[in-house]
């Protein structure tokens, strides 16, 4: 899918999911609550994966935490990743504990016999390690060579990257996070002549929902119009299923994935007698449970709606008190405003086909 060349990653396996050359650009996002409690990670990994998350990593604080990953990952269905910072150790207990990918800067880890050790675990069970380098965080002698550029930001994954291959170790991704839009962008197109690892891309800390998803919408539509991603976490203040909810739009405004309803809604103007926002808002919601691509217009008039609309697979026009039900522009029926969404509800689940199980 897309109208642009994808940039040429390798491939690696994250538990079932590919990551790299041309596989689906992948939704991830990270759980926020406390790991050691499974109760809540695991209520809310459902609530990921039943939007549509594909990958999930949680933070491992500590050894409890780390001890509780297999009871997680019994329990869910998507591949689980566990987020280590500086203690090699606990990641030692997450590969033990059956993790599908860990997220770890070798470099801050400590000795090189602990970078032995970790690889050496992950090596036994095909783990990939995605390196994550953020613009806060970078070491004391990138700065001091480099600045706050995104250069320091290249040469620090570098480093971490060169400690993995001189264990000829190669199931790498990467991510350079920066706040900073640009940055990030110049960050990533410098890597990319480096080497040949998958990307994970993303604009960090990118706000709350509206500035967020606009920033973050921003971004990697720059990053992945150049090809550059394989897989994407967008980073919110916000619940992390909002997360999920703007990834799919971004990609779907892309062109690059499918994933449920595109909802068309026009502005509205001078010739709308009803209050479009509420209809579309309940348009939306009553159609959230569906997982096929299908364009759903909500149009604010009916002398020109259907028309207007006519590229859609379904719609709605509302009038004075009637509105117009219509399938590619082609109007279907003339109903009384209050039963036209549950009347558009009803002709969308009618279109999708139930796969029939034949009976030998
Ligand atoms: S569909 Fe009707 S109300 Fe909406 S922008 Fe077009 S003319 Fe105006």
């Amino acid at each position: 899918m897309g109208f642009w060349p994808r940039r040429q990653s390798r491939e690696i396996e994250l538990g079932k999911v590919t990551i790299g050359g041309q596989a689906p650009i992948s939704v991830q996002s990270m759980t926020n609550t406390d790991t050691r409690d499974v109760e809540a990670t695991l209520a809310q990994i459902k609530r990921l994966e039943q939007v549509g998350c594909e990958l999930v990593r949680v933070a491992v604080q500590d050894e409890a935490a780390a001890n509780k990953l297999s009871l997680i990952k019994k329990e869910i269905s998507i591949p689980l990743i566990a987020d280590i910072h500086f203690n090699h150790r606990l990641a030692l207990i997450a590969v033990e504990q059956g993790v599908d990918g860990l997220r770890l800067n070798p470099g801050n880890i400590g000795a090189p016999d602990r970078v032995r050790e970790v690889v050496a675990a992950c090596r036994e069970r095909a783990i990939p390690i995605r390196i994550g380098v953020n613009g806060g965080s970078l070491e004391k002698e990138v700065v001091e060579s480099y600045g706050y550029t995104p250069r320091a930001l290249v040469e620090s994954a570098l480093g971490h990257v060169r400690l993995l291959e001189d264990e000829n170790f190669d199931l790498i991704k990467i991510s350079l996070k920066s706040s900073d839009v640009m940055a990030t962008l110049a960050a990533y197109r410098l890597l990319a002549k480096q080497v040949d690892y998958p990307f994970h891309v993303g604009i960090t800390e990118a706000g709350t929902m509206l500035r967020g998803a606009i920033k973050s919408a921003a971004g990697l539509a720059l990053l992945l119009g150049e090809g550059l991603g394989d897989t994407l976490r967008v980073s919110l203040t916000a619940a992390p299923e909002e997360e999920i909810f703007v990834a799919f739009e971004i990609l779907k405004s892309l062109g690059l994935r499918q994933r449920g309803i595109e909802l068309i809604s026009c502005p509205t103007c001078g010739r709308s007698e009803i209050e479009l926002i509420k209809l579309a808002e309940q348009v939306e919601k009553a159609l959230a449970h569906i997982r096929e691509p299908l364009k759903i217009a909500v149009m604010g008039c009916v002398v020109n709606g259907p028309g207007e609309a006519r590229h859609a697979d379904f719609g709605i026009a509302g009038g004075k008190g009637v509105g117009l039900l219509f399938r590619q522009g082609e109007v279907l029926g003339k109903l009384p405003e209050s039963e036209l969404v549950k009347a558009l509800v009803a002709e969308v689940e009618k279109s999708i086909q139930v796969p029939t199980i034949k009976l030998q």
